[in-house]
């Protein structure tokens, strides 16, 4: 789905304010290359990703100019009575808005009248567990105001006039915000984002970004540094969910990658200064894996057999059931089970490319079924000779095996030559923001330094 062009503007940075315009779309799913592991090693996350839908998004410029929120004491003190009137009720497991009204002393005769005014009310009686109701009443105790969220953008409000019981639906705008945040790494990724002020999913994002080039279970280094410009979704000044990622650099052991988010006309993706894709054509590793049982070793001498007997591939280990990936686009020429291999999947690429995939648990393909890259094609297991749950992966390229780990990955499709003018005018206001946020780091570690000499 592409939506309009919209309005934003750049808020919480040291830099003049800039208007820009930009395309607000669905987030790319990515493919995540190593990544849940990250989470479960160093994080302990478990919940699945944050679910991504698309409401409409309305966005209101924020004048920085205006001065900030008027003070208090000049809001009428009409306003401020209702404001202290809302009593909320937080829906619990198992209660229905009948015991609820029976709790706030509210009849059944109102629940009823209520949900019948019409068929906006009658969504009242769906409330879920963790729902809040507000409730407005008068001196006597009797019933006033009803309000409650029906979506992300939409909130209902019932009413008594007099004798009249009346409903409406008021739209709440969702206001994407843009800010940004830079770190550097100390212990883990997860911590050093958590110091910029971004939330686990956030740093999702950015490690899915540079997937392709950065290995962040094994290649992160204490050091390494990062800074990106993003969004987030808020209403009335309250964060909702994170938005995406505007633009991101990072510099892992010294080397570092830059990307901006841009729309070339089929959603948007992530592409480099240059306009070439952060994606490559392969996954460095077709699962998210705890750790490598076995790397890849033309010479390896077998300790129980004493003869040079050769690992052919990578073993990297997980639990068992754990999506293994289609590393490329293919089509899978083999899905099997043999005595050595057990379940087996062999995928024919472009460019003279196999890969294969041994030790199932389960197969999800049949030979002759074509695969994008990242489609789950089974799960990890320890089927046929196995010593215990792990993916044995082989990249064969013109019938020779090389290292999955560090074979030369084909490069995915670039900008096409007629987006290049519009990716560059794009781009280069955006990365120079970016760049200027990489200066203030540079700089803040210098005056570290001087401080540290002089004292
Ligand atoms: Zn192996």
């Amino acid at each position: 789905m592409r939506n309009k062009p919209t309005q934003a503007v750049f808020k919480n940075t040291s830099h003049s304010p800039v208007k820009r315009s930009y395309k607000l779309n669905k987030q790319p799913v990515f493919v995540i290359v190593a990544f849940v592991v990250i989470l479960s090693l160093l994080y302990a996350f478990s919940g699945p990703s944050e679910k991504e839908n698309n409401p409409p998004v309305q966005i209101q410029n924020v004048d920085l100019n205006l001065p900030s929120a008027p003070l208090l004491s000049y809001i009428p003190e009409q306003i401020q009575d209702v404001e202290t009137q809302w009593q909320y009720v937080t829906v619990k497991k198992g209660q229905t808005l009948s015991s609820i009204f029976d709790d706030i002393d509210l009849s059944q005769s109102l629940l009823y009248k209520i949900i019948h005014i019409d068929k906006e009310a009658k969504k009242l009686t769906k409330i879920f567990p963790g729902a809040s109701i507000g409730f407005v009443k008068d001196e006597g105790g009797q019933f006033k105001q009803l309000k409650y969220k029906l979506s992300e953008t939409q909130e209902l409000f019932v009413k008594q006039e007099g004798e009249q019981l009346t409903s409406k639906v008021v739209e709440l705008p969702l206001e994407t915000t843009i800010h940004s945040a830079k770190g550097v790494i100390s212990g883990s990724l997860f911590n050093a984002g958590k110091k910029a002020g971004l939330t686990d999913n956030m740093v999702m994002q950015l490690a899915n970004i540079f997937a392709w080039d950065i290995d962040f279970i094994l290649d992160i280094r204490s050091g390494d540094k990062f800074s990106l410009i993003y969004e987030k979704i808020e209403q009335d000044g309250e964060f909702i969910r994170d938005g995406k990622i505007l633009a991101a650099s990072f510099t892992n052991q010294g080397e570092t990658f830059t990307a901006v988010a841009f729309d070339d006309g089929n959603g948007v993706s992530y592409y480099n200064p240059e306009g070439r894709n952060m994606k490559k054509a392969f996954l460095r590793a077709p699962l998210n894996f705890s750790y490598i049982s076995s790397n890849f070793n033309p010479k390896r001498f077998h300790p129980v057999q004493k003869r040079v007997k050769p690992h052919r591939g990578i073993d990297y280990a997980a639990p068992r059931g754990t999506p293994i990936y289609a590393a490329g686009d293919g089509k899978v020429i083999r899905s099997a089970y043999s005595k050595y291999n057990g379940n087996h999947i062999f995928i024919k690429h472009p460019s003279g490319i196999v890969t294969k995939y041994l030790h199932l648990t389960k197969r999800y393909v049949k030979k002759g079924q074509r695969v994008k890259q990242g489609k789950t094609i089974g799960t990890l297991g320890s089927t046929g000779m196995a010593t215990g749950p792990h993916l044995h992966y082989e990249f064969v390229l013109n019938g020779v095996h090389r290292n999955p780990r560090t074979v030369k990955l084909p490069k995915a499709s670039p900008l096409k030559k007629s987006k290049m003018p519009e990716f560059k005018n794009y781009a280069e206001p955006i990365l120079s923001q970016l760049d200027s946020l990489n200066f203030d780091a540079k700089h803040i570690a210098q005056t570290k330094i001087a401080k540290t000499k002089s004292s």
